[in-house]
């Protein structure tokens, strides 16, 4: 049998632009990226993209840009030709955007394509028709200042991607999410999208904060604004309040260098930021813009460019995860300074009493197991109970609210002159356990007790070792334990804090075990204090279900008034829920 060869031969244009195409226009929305960013490019202010059955059918982009001069649109539409780069120094310029010079030739090679242009003061325009990637004549068109794209019938040629194209609903929804993350990162244009015929976005010209309010549908007083600088690094994001969160990532848009890209380490160090205010696994609304020099990030990991590689990573996300923090904590914090001024308004707040509160808050309310104002409440006193001292001089928000009562033996009713007040006992402990420890740690002095019997607890030997180590040892004594080893599996509570005194510490110790095997994974012990310090609380914490004496619930709102961030448990639950007087006339329909 003789061996048949086919010669080695060079691909045709068509076939190099339609194999290119698979690469920057994977579905409508990836070919409307690349158009939105040429209009940017070309400097338009004011860009409408039309589109028909999820952008298949039709996908046109009309800027008023500087636009292309009739004897470049052959150029435009051909591979690797573009006016943005001249030679390989450039392509560490990332101010620019597109840069490949492929987008139109690959969109021209899988649609029909008609490119319009007219230059600015220009008597006449001109377009170019490419079908499928063969191009017709340049020819005459009435003036129309700017560019307009128009991509018809995509993938027509491709039958191949066609199949992989999803619901016309998911494309559309993808064309949307591209429209706002452009509108993101361009808050100085004009974006309108039409879908179908019908107008469904238009985002005037404005700045970044306003853009950020448009585009995330949130308004000012749900949202804190933050804008940092340190070094080459500039950090400027508009994220939503901890009690707007979501349990997905939809509504939170990152752009680096001002373009939107998806970053999971940044999204991670966001959330980072929101620690023990956000519940697991929720995130944050909201966008974070990211600026750093451009020799310490590597843009073109990705040819649509919707990823970028730091150089140094670590030091970007301390920056992202700290700015937020701190920015939380003041923010959070300052309203602790605002409530003693006004209780009253700050029980009013919107935001915390948005429409699913009120649905919350209603389903709480079991009047079943509403009880009196419990008076047989003079049994143990609990080691958090504090009685009120003499000068009692500054009365505090929390403190100023009158208490009712106590529902289901977990929820303090109380109420302030314009709303109606339930506080979780348990989570409001827990918050106020919470924020003593981590203050009481940092200064190094938290309260401890020696026990007069050590308690011997039987953990195991994995748990028993981690907590006798030397640095776990130095930290939980820095914590207020003193633990030692007790033969293979057990170990001996030596001291104690004292805001843990009468309680079995077994369950607690073996969680505080495994997070000290996650920090030491991550190498650092310094990042769990949080964890354990959360765990602590959540122990030590009086439970839901326990009775408690008037002068207790007083006595644990007056806690509460010491601490900013007293609204959310550290595990990001709310700590109270409230109903304005207005609220329960439109619940009892008295006000519509
Ligand atoms: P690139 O954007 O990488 O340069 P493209 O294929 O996307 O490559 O575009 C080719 C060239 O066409 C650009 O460099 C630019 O000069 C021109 N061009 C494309 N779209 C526009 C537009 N909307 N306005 C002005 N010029 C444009
Ligand atoms: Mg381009």
């Amino acid at each position: 049998m003789t061996k048949k060869r086919i010669p080695i031969r060079t691909l045709d244009d068509q076939t190099i632009n339609k194999i290119a195409a698979g690469e920057v226009v994977e579905r409508p929305a990836s070919a409307l990226k690349e158009l939105l960013e040429n209009s940017a490019d070309g400097g338009a202010r004011r860009i409408e993209v039309f589109i028909e059955e999820g952008g298949r059918k039709l996908l046109k982009v009309r800027d008023d840009g500087a636009g292309i001069p009739e004897e470049e649109l052959l150029l435009a539409l051909s591979r690797h030709a573009t006016s943005k780069l001249s030679s390989i120094s450039d392509l560490q310029s990332i101010e620019t955007f597109g840069f490949r010079g492929e987008a139109l030739s690959s969109i021209g090679a899988v649609s029909r394509l008609t490119l319009s242009s007219t230059t600015p003061g220009a008597l006449k325009g001109a377009e170019i028709a490419s079908v499928g990637g063969a191009l017709g004549e340049v020819r005459p068109q009435s003036p129309i200042e700017g560019t307009t794209v128009v991509v018809e019938d995509l993938f027509f040629n491709v039958p191949a991607r066609q199949k992989f194209l999803k619901s016309q609903g998911a494309e559309t929804a993808a064309i949307k999410k591209t429209v706002k993350a452009f509108a993101l990162a361009h808050p100085e244009i004009q974006i309108q999208l039409t879908i179908d015929g019908k107008l469904v976005y238009n985002f005037p010209a404005c700045d970044f904060v306003t853009r950020a309010h448009q585009v995330l549908e949130l308004r000012a007083n749900q949202t804190i604004h933050i804008k940092k600088r340190l070094e080459d690094c500039e950090l400027e994001a508009v994220l939503s309040r901890p009690e707007l969160s979501q349990s997905t990532q939809q509504n939170l848009w990152l752009l680096v260098q001002g373009r939107p890209v998806q970053d999971r380490s940044i999204s991670h160090a966001i959330v980072e930021g929101y620690r023990h205010v956000l519940m697991e696994h929720q995130f944050p609304q909201g966008v974070l813009s990211l600026r750093v020099s451009p020799e310490t990030i590597d843009v073109n990991v990705h040819p649509a460019k919707t990823q970028v590689k730091f150089v140094n990573p670590q030091s970007v996300f301390r920056f992202v995860h700290v700015s937020i923090n701190e920015a939380l904590e003041k923010e959070l914090g300052s309203k602790k300074q605002n409530i003693s001024q006004g209780a009253e308004s700050f029980f009013e707040q919107p935001t915390l009493m948005s429409e699913n509160r009120v649905q919350y808050a209603v389903k709480q309310f079991n009047l079943e197991q509403m009880s009196p104002m419990s008076s047989n409440a003079n049994q143990d006193v609990s080691p958090w109970f504090e009685p009120k001292k003499e000068s009692s001089q500054n009365v505090g928000a929390w403190e100023s609210l009158q208490v009712i009562g106590q529902v289901a033996n977990t929820y303090i009713v109380t109420q302030s002159p314009k709303a109606l007040v339930l506080v979780d006992q348990h989570a409001a402990h827990e918050r106020v356990m919470f924020e003593r420890l981590m203050r009481d740690f940092k200064n190094s002095r938290v309260d401890s007790q020696v026990a007069l019997l050590a308690e011997t607890l039987e953990l195991g030997e994995e748990a028993s070792e981690n907590l006798c180590e030397d640095e776990a040892s130095a930290l939980l004594q820095r914590l207020g334990f003193e633990i030692i080893r007790r033969g293979p599996s057990a170990i001996a509570v030596v001291s104690r804090p004292t805001l843990l005194q009468d309680m079995g510490l077994g369950p607690m110790l073996s969680r505080v075990s495994e997070q000290i095997s996650d920090g030491r994974g991550a190498q650092e012990l310094n990042k769990v204090v949080g964890d354990i310090v959360a765990t602590m609380a959540c122990h030590g914490a009086i439970r839901a279900g326990k009775v408690l004496s008037p002068e207790e619930m007083a006595s644990l709102l007056k806690q509460m008034d010491e601490f900013a961030f007293s609204s959310f448990c550290p595990h990001g639950r709310p700590v109270s829920v409230s109903l304005s007087l207005h609220d329960l006339e439109k619940l009892f329909k008295r006000i519509v």
